[in-house]
């Protein structure tokens, strides 16, 4: 075959994971929320019937865990009968949460459905740190107490540490934190730049030589701590030299349900003009799967232009996000920036680097209602080198 032979169809599997966004509401108002800025109002939300034939689909359709995300989850005050439900059909079920809404007495009530995992975010190390970022007073405390309970519960738990330019340098006392208190596993998070946080880019950018440091405790705390502490970690895409392979590819292994009832591909994927995404009220999870047209748009490795079409990688990375090609060269089928190969790599890396030395904006806090300072500060697409 050559390089530029069309790539016939692969068979299409079933998703393994669903990330179901139960409410964009939130206690904390995080600079970096991955949330759309365009939040979705209680209003709009999906009612709980909805979401349990949400979740009865998607076990039907192969799904194996499910993820209960937002916004805060706890907010919701049908959240143990939507646990409830995902555990009776069978699917693994982890709790994603600030803490903020979830106290002892609440998360035992949420093991005694079958909840199986929580996901605790700590947006840092200290409480001074914690409300700078979450605006959240005493959120901290109320972390620790969360995850002493998870322990007392018997519930295994995942510290997620979400790191910025304003807390890269405490990730020992983050891993420290998460020894202390019993984690299973600890997630090193850079902030990925989608919604809120590619509002406040400028703001959260890393140094190169923070990044630097990271490395190298990371590499250190990989060798100390085996067997004692699972560690995940996250590098921010403009300093890579490859790009994620985003949601292990594009309608390949994970639906997200918004908390509307629309559904992606991935929690990005709005920011793509000209993708129509599939209502759940309106259309069977299982023909979203497999007959929406937004679902088929960059599965597989078929809409590939170079250099992606004809690279070793492409059935590793998927080509990257198309979200970010999207957001940072105005066109999805681009090949994502993080990568080297792309004539725009070199140009993403500069950006971040001007960034991350600049004085640091004031953050934009995630609110309801602030699209217009969204567009005030909106970024110009990226040159070609
Ligand atoms: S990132 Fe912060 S604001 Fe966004 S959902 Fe999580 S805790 Fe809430
Ligand atoms: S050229 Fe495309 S497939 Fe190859 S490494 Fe870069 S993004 Fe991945």
């Amino acid at each position: 075959m050559t390089a530029s032979a069309p790539v016939p169809p692969e068979p299409v599997e079933p998703p393994i994971g669903l990330l179901a966004e139960l409410t964009h509401r939130c206690p904390l108002q995080c600079p970096y929320c991955s949330n759309p800025v365009e939040l979705v109002r209680r209003g709009n939300e999906l009612d709980t019937a909805t979401w349990i034939s949400v979740l009865d689909q998607a076990a039907e359709l192969g799904v194996l865990q499910v993820h209960l995300s937002g916004g805060e989850p706890a907010l919701r005050e049908d959240l143990e009968e939507i646990v409830a439900r995902a555990v009776a059909a069978g699917l693994y079920t982890n709790l994603v949460t600030s803490a903020v809404g979830v106290d002892a007495d609440r998360l035992a009530r949420l093991r005694d459905r079958g909840l199986h995992h929580v996901q605790i975010s700590f947006q840092d190390v200290t409480e001074e740190g914690v409300t700078r970022i979450g605006r959240a007073p005493g959120a901290l405390a109320r972390k620790i107490a969360l995850a002493e309970a998870a322990v007392r519960l018997g519930l295994p738990w995942t510290l997620n540490a979400v790191l910025h330019r304003h807390n890269l340098d405490r990730v020992e006392r983050f891993l420290e934190l998460a020894l202390e208190l019993g984690a299973h596993r600890i997630e090193l998070a850079n902030v990925q730049y989608y919604g809120w946080g590619f509002v406040n880019r400028a703001a959260l950018m890393p140094t190169p030589a923070q990044l630097e440091r990271f490395r190298t405790v990371l590499e250190r705390a990989a060798r100390e701590l085996a067997g004692r502490l699972a560690i995940d970690y996250v590098i921010p895409d403009y300093y890579a030299r490859y790009p994620k392979p985003c949601m292990n590819g594009w309608g390949r292994a994970v639906m997200v349900v918004a908390p509307d009832g629309r559904v992606l591909p991935c929690h990005a994927a709005h920011v793509i003009e000209g993708l129509e995404f599939p209502q759940v009220r309106a259309m069977p999870l299982r023909e979203i799967w497999y007959r929406s047209a937004a679902f088929a748009a960059f599965r597989g490795t078929g809409w590939m232009r170079e250099p992606c079409r004809s690279c070793p990688r492409r059935e590793e990375d998927f080509g990257g996000c198309r979200c970010q090609a999207a957001m940072l060269l105005g066109d999805p089928t681009a090949t994502d920036p993080a990568c080297s190969l792309s004539p725009h790599h070199a140009a993403m890396r500069r950006l971040a680097e001007v960034e991350s030395t600049g004085e640091p904006p004031a953050f934009v806090y995630r609110r309801f209602g602030t699209r217009a300072t969204m567009r005030r500060r909106e970024l110009a697409p990226l040159p070609a080198d």
